[in-house]
């Protein structure tokens, strides 16, 4: 099968992903090998490729937001039927037993492995992942639509969650890409103001057109305090003008896996008055069968821009150059 490898991080410019013919994948126990058809690109991913995640394993097919129809059912693999649509995200597998996993926290196991970082991901023609692991997709979306729905709609939900954000509030959104243009519309369903802090001019008018009430420069202040915000953007210099936008007793999330250096905090200026500062690590299986039901009940529509498998470079450059509006997605199966 056809597959785009990373075997050293190095710059995405220098397209550090090659093109290769490997082994189609054969499922274990209890796993499933899915075909895909489409597969979201994500910033993890260029973080991964450009080595700010370190790698795990000497070489690795990356990508986490799957979308492709089972092709064959490893031993004791009896939940999904051959050709039943399915989806992958990041979380592949935990332990089921730590106090984390046996709490509902399973995005905190200290055993957990991801796809596309510890194994093989989606920018290939074929994955293997554990059954207990993968998703039905609602049939309201087409493959394209579901892919991004997989890890920036997940987290893009669970980001909202950890916010504290209620029906009707303020909300922020610090940078404006792929889970944050999700995490829009997940916000004004619930009927939350949106108030969205980004550069780039195509980003701020997609925001509007997604009914965001405000838009602004990253660092310029919002007109009115925020119940909450998310900083979607993996910009630690934004957290302290973030923090100041809270109205008292208001919560930051910081949604990314990465980001850059948090500069020093003051006190009075951006904790003070119970403002609380926190962060969202992977996702549960329950966070994404909820944000799949409701996003089909929405219906949540995210904007794609396609590309075939062997431009995967391509897609995460642009990427990196803020580029695209909404999210990008490769396509394998489909034309
Ligand atoms: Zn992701
Ligand atoms: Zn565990």
């Amino acid at each position: 099968m056809r597959a785009m490898v990373l075997k050293q991080p190095a710059p995405v410019e220098s397209s550090p992903l090659t093109l290769e013919e490997v082994p189609e994948p054969q499922p274990g126990p209890g796993e499933i090998v899915i075909a895909i058809s489409v597969c979201g690109v994500c910033r993890t991913d260029l973080h991964l490729v450009e080595g700010e995640l370190a790698p795990v394993r000497e070489r690795v097919i990356p990508g986490h937001q799957v979308v492709g129809r089972v092709l064959r059912r490893g031993r004791a693999a009896e939940r999904f039927p051959e050709g039943a649509r399915v989806g992958v995200t990041w979380l592949h597998r935990t332990c089921g037993g730590c106090t984390h996993c046996r709490e509902g926290r399973e995005n905190l196991c200290r055993a957990a492995s991801f796809t596309g970082w510890h194994h093989d991901g989606g920018y290939a023609d074929a994955i293997r992942v554990p059954e207990a692991f993968a998703y039905p997709i609602p049939e309201i979306f087409d493959d394209v639509d579901a892919a991004p729905l997989l890890c920036a709609g997940v987290i893009g939900f669970r980001a909202l969650r950890r916010s504290g954000i209620a029906p009707g509030g303020r909300l922020g959104l610090y940078g404006f890409g792929s889970s944050a243009h999700i995490a829009l519309q997940l916000a004004r369903h619930w009927d939350c103001e949106v108030f969205v802090c980004t550069r780039g001019d195509e980003h701020r008018q997609l925001a509007r057109r997604l009914g965001a009430r405000w838009t602004g420069g990253a660092q310029e202040a919002p007109p009115e305090p925020l119940d909450a915000a998310i900083l979607f953007a993996p910009a630690g210099e934004l957290v302290p003008s973030a923090l100041r936008a809270l109205r008292p007793g208001g919560t930051l999330a910081c949604a990314g896996i990465y980001m850059s250096a948090v500069p020093d905090l003051s006190y009075a200026e951006h904790l003070f008055e119970e403002r609380s500062l926190t962060s969202v690590t992977a996702h549960t299986r329950r966070d994404a069968e909820q944000l799949l039901a409701l996003a089909a009940e929405i219906p949540l529509r995210p904007e794609t821009t396609r590309f075939p498998l062997e431009r995967a470079n391509e897609a995460l450059q642009q990427l990196k150059r803020d580029q695209i509006n909404g999210s990008a997605v490769l396509t394998l199966g489909v034309a």
